[in-house]
């Protein structure tokens, strides 16, 4: 008999923790669902524990608090509310494994927190990596925690290493979609809508990456935490555009073998592998026909016009707190996209005068990333105000 897994989801209301939700569902003889969290939306976080019956739910936004508790009241499921409570609920005797399915900055101190109760982490939340990996990484192997890619790209890299872990890597291929604006030039950018970057045409994601991968910061985040989890030199990462979405990402090995993961875009495989591996659980998720797809391109990106991926490589290369300051600027500029208050050129041009305004602390503390976070995102949002 197997023992069952169980496992908290952080932000359990967004694409990956729904879809981590329907994967979990499918075996519920291997998993143990213990924890659901979301920040605000109160009634699909009811809707779920209602449903899947965790023993404690964390609603972030502490005003839909009593309503979240009345509406579970007679269901046995603890409620707590507010943003520390995350990192209480990690720790949980019963949780072998947390998911970080939240977006952004916020992931940081609950990961942390679950590192340091030596839970497995299944992460999505590639933000953790980039402002703190150089910190994350290390508690990690003080703590023997496994940290398992979501990422699409990463589990690529990852699967491809299964058997490989004793052979070094030469470098990696991180493969981008080059997003709805792939090919356009700076003139068109600028006139781009909210509307035409929230069109991904590969992934259905929450807001804030879908405008990360229609920027390219997205793959400037992805380089960063491939940087992390596979422990590369930045010369070692390099980004190659296959608009299908097929091929997941490449390992080059020494002997100059390279290894490639392929399939139909479908995060639900990539969510299943991370909370399986080593096994592979059959699915019937749709299968990858060949003659739907009878030719595979590959293409350079075009760094001049997306300058965050530039930026990505720099801040990478500055070490220290410099790839904080950068999320903490494109996560005030990607709102500021969303409400309208900038144009999409904007993005990457606030990110860098962050970039180079702010501050680099090299061998930081936790207490010196939140300092940097927080003065990143003034510096952007006064930015803003200037406009
Ligand atoms: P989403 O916006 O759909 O969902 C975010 C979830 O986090 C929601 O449950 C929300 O309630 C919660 N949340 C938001 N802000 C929070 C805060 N401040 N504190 C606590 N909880 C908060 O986002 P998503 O697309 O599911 O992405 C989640 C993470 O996974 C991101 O880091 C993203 O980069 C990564 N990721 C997503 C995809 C994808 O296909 N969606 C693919 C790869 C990686
Ligand atoms: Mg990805």
């Amino acid at each position: 008999m197997t023992t069952q897994k169980g496992i908290a989801i952080l932000g359990s209301t967004g694409s990956i923790g729904t879809q981590s939700l329907e994967v979990i569902a499918a075996y519920p003889e291997f998993f143990d669902l213990r924890v659901l969290t979301a920040h605000s939306n109160a009634d699909l976080l009811i809707e779920q524990a209602k449903k899947y019956k965790p023993q404690a739910v964390v609603i972030v936004d502490e005003s839909k608090y009593e309503y979240v508790k009345k509406a579970l009241w007679d269901d046995d499921i603890v409620v707590y509310a507010g943003e520390n409570s995350l990192s209480e609920v990690v720790t949980f005797n019963e949780v072998d494994t947390v998911l970080t399915a939240l977006v952004g900055y916020a992931g940081l101190k609950p990961t942390l927190a679950a590192i340091a109760a030596k839970k497995t982490i299944a992460l999505a939340n590639k933000e953790t990596l980039v402002v703190a990996g150089e910190l994350v990484t290390r508690e990690a192997k003080a703590n023997g925690v496994n940290i398992y890619p979501v990422d699409s790209e990463h589990s690529a890299i990852f699967q491809c290493l299964v058997g490989e872990f004793h052979n070094n890597i030469e470098k990696i291929y991180l493969t981008a979609s080059g997003g709805p604006f792939r090919g356009w030039s700076k003139e068109r950018l600028s006139a781009v809508t909210k509307a035409q970057a929230l069109k991904h045409p590969n992934w259905e994601m929450g807001a804030k990456i879908t405008i990360d991968s229609a920027s390219l910061m997205n793959k400037g985040l992805e380089v960063i935490e491939a940087k992390w989890l596979f422990n590369l030199r930045p010369e070692q990462i390099d980004i190659i555009v296959h608009p299908q979405s097929i091929v997941h990402s490449l390992v080059q090995f020494e002997d100059g073998s390279m290894k490639a993961q392929m399939g139909l875009p479908d995060m639900k495989l990539p969510i299943q592998f991370a909370l399986t591996y080593p096994d592979r659980f059959p699915t019937d998720f749709p299968r990858f026909n060949f003659m739907d797809y009878p030719q595979l391109t590959f293409e350079q990106a075009d760094r001049d016009t997306f300058k965050n991926l530039n930026l990505a490589y720099v801040a990478m290369s500055l070490e220290g707190t410099a790839a904080c300051a950068l999320n903490a600027s494109n996560e005030v500029v990607v709102d500021a996209f969303l409400n309208d208050k900038i144009g999409f050129l904007d993005i990457a041009e606030i990110n860098e005068f962050v970039l180079h305004e702010s501050k680099n602390i090299l061998k930081p503390t936790y207490e010196d990333f939140v300092e940097v976070d927080k003065l990143a995102r003034e510096l952007a949002n006064l930015k803003i105000e200037l406009l």
